[in-house]
C-alpha cells in the first residue's frame, strides 16, 4: 500500500492529476455539515441531494460521504459523517479511539523512554482467554507505544463497550472519556515468547554452577534489555547485586514467572495519538457490493467513516483506498 519513495505526497500528486485529467471542481476549507444537506426526489422520482452552505450551493444526484473519524481532528475529520448519516437513517456503532498507546502510571518505567523491548508478547485475559499480539514495543515517556502496544490496544478497545459520542453523536468532554471504562486494565508482558516457565527455571539452574558469582543484574541481560534489567528486579523485589550462587527456589519461579507475565497497568489510553477510529456506519446498513445506503439511493459512504477499522500495517489506508474506489466507481456508473 506504500508507495516505493515512501513519500505520501506522491499518492496526493497521483490523485490529484486525475482530478485535474477529469476535470473535476475542488473546493477546499468548504465543510458541509449535517444541516446543510437536503435529500428529495425529482419529478422523475429519482434521489436529489440539496447541498447549501454559505459557501457553496450544488445539486448532486450521487453523494459519497468519506469525511473520515473522529479521533485524529486535525486531518480535518470531525464526525461530521456521522451525522451526516444518522440524518438519512443511519445507525453509527460506538466511536472509540483505535491504534492508540497506552499512558502507564509508574515513573520508573517513563525514566526508560525510548527502550525497545524487542519481539515482546503483549497480552490481556478474557475470562480464560490469552488475548495476544507479538512484536516490538516501546517505553515513551508517557507510558508504552509501539507496532505490538498499538495492535494490541485495538483488541482491548474492541472488547470495552463505551462511545465516545454523546447522543447528538459529538464527542464527549475530555473530563467525560477520561472515565470511560477499558473492559480491563490490566496487560501483561512476555518478555521470552518462545521459552515457557519452566524452560526458563531449567535454564537459571543449569547455568548457575558456572556463573556462581556473578550477579543476577549481569545474568538477566540473558533475558531483558540491559537498560531494563535493573527495573525488573525491583519490581520483583530481587537485589541486583545477588549473585546466582545465592539465587533461591523463591526468586527463581519470581523470574521466571515475571519474564512470562510481568503485568503493567494501564492508566488511560493516550488519545492525542490514535490513528484510526474503531466504529462508524454501521456495515449491515449498506450494500457492501456497491456501498451504497440501503436506505437512501445515491447515498454512499467510503473510508474511515464506515464501522471497519484494521490494525497497523497499510490496513486501514487499504480500506479507504479500496471502498473510495468502489463507492466512486457505482456511483458514477450509476450515472451512465
Ligand atoms: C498519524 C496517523 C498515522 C496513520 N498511519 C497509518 C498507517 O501507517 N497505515 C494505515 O493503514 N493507516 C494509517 N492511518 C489511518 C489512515 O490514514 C486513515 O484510516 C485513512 O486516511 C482514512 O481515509 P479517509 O479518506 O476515510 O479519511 P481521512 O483521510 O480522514 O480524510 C477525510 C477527509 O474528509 C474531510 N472532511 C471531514 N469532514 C468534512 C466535512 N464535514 N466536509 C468536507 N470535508 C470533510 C477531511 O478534511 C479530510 O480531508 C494513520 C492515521 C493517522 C492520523
Amino acid at each position: 500500500i506504500f508507495p516505493d519513495s515512501e513519500d505520501a505526497h506522491d499518492i496526493l500528486d497521483v490523485l490529484e492529476e486525475y482530478l485535474e485529467e477529469l476535470e473535476v471542481d475542488i473546493h477546499t476549507n468548504c465543510p458541509i455539515n449535517a444541516n446543510d444537506i437536503e435529500h428529495e426526489l425529482n419529478e422523475r422520482m429519482e434521489p436529489v441531494f440539496l447541498i447549501e452552505n454559505d459557501k457553496i450551493s450544488l445539486n448532486a444526484s450521487k453523494i459519497v460521504v468519506s469525511t473520515g473519524g473522529i479521533t485524529y481532528p486535525s486531518t480535518g475529520s470531525t464526525g461530521d459523517g456521522y451525522r451526516i448519516a444518522s440524518r438519512m437513517n443511519h445507525s453509527i456503532t460506538d466511536i472509540k479511539p483505535g491504534l492508540v498507546s497506552f499512558n502507564v502510571d509508574d515513573f520508573l518505567l517513563r525514566s526508560l523512554s525510548g527502550l525497545t523491548l524487542s519481539d515482546v508478547e503483549l497480552s490481556f485475559k478474557d475470562k480464560k482467554k490469552k488475548i495476544s499480539v507479538r512484536g516490538d514495543a516501546l517505553i515513551s515517556h508517557f507510558g508504552l507505544t509501539g507496532p505490538a502496544v498499538i495492535d494490541l490496544s485495538n483488541l482491548l478497545i474492541e472488547k470495552s463497550k463505551f462511545t465516545i459520542l454523546d447522543d447528538s453523536l459529538n464527542q464527549k468532554s475530555d473530563e467525560e472519556i477520561e472515565e470511560l471504562e477499558l473492559f480491563t486494565n490490566k496487560i501483561t508482558i512476555d518478555f521470552t515468547p518462545d521459552l515457557t516457565e519452566e524452560e526458563i527455571k531449567e535454564q537459571i539452574t543449569k547455568d548457575t554452577p558456572d556463573n556462581g558469582k556473578m550477579s543476577i543484574k549481569n545474568y538477566m541481560k540473558k533475558f531483558l534489555p540491559a537498560n531494563f534489567v535493573d527495573y525488573f528486579l525491583m519490581k520483583i523485589n530481587i537485589s541486583p547485586s545477588k549473585t546466582m550462587a545465592n539465587i533461591t527456589k523463591k526468586d527463581k519461579n519470581k523470574i521466571a514467572e515475571n519474564l512470562k507475565r510481568h503485568p503493567i497497568e494501564i492508566e488511560s489510553l493516550e488519545m492525542d495519538l490514535a490513528k484510526v477510529t474503531i466504529g462508524g456506519v454501521k456495515s449491515k446498513e449498506i450494500d457492501s457490493k456497491t456501498l451504497q445506503s440501503r436506505f437512501v439511493d445515491g447515498l454512499y459512504f467510503a473510508g474511515e467513516v464506515l464501522e471497519m477499522a484494521g490494525p497497523t500495517g497499510g490496513y486501514n489506508l487499504q480500506i479507504a483506498f479500496a471502498t473510495g474506489y468502489l463507492a466512486g466507481q457505482e456511483a458514477a456508473n450509476s450515472l451512465k
